[in-house]
């Protein structure tokens, strides 16, 4: 076989496969999220990983939380307002 065939081939191959994907992507993609497609976009950023509130006990995106150094530990609140409380707790405990 001409090697210029077997490249071209390989590029065809190559194209086909890139199709199938996309494909599937756009299908998995609008059977999630027909009403919510931006919005999904921007959650995945936001969301990477959840972190326990200790005072409300609520699941706040790490990115968005309210951070705290504690006892060398870094907790995550999710409002100034939690933050407030757990040091007004600590106060008292000690
Ligand atoms: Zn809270």
């Amino acid at each position: 076989m001409h090697p210029i065939k077997l490249v071209l081939i390989a590029i065809l191959i190559y194209i086909g496969y890139r199709l199938l994907i996309s494909q599937f992507r756009n299908k998995s993609d609008k059977n999630d999220s027909k009403v919510e497609n931006q919005k999904d976009d921007q959650a995945t950023d936001i969301i990477d990983t959840l972190e326990e509130d200790p005072v409300c006990h609520s699941l706040v995106p790490r990115a968005q939380a309210v951070r705290l150094h504690h006892d060398n530990k870094l907790l995550y609140f999710c409002s100034d307002k939690c933050c407030r409380k757990f040091l007004d707790q600590q106060g008292e405990q000690s």
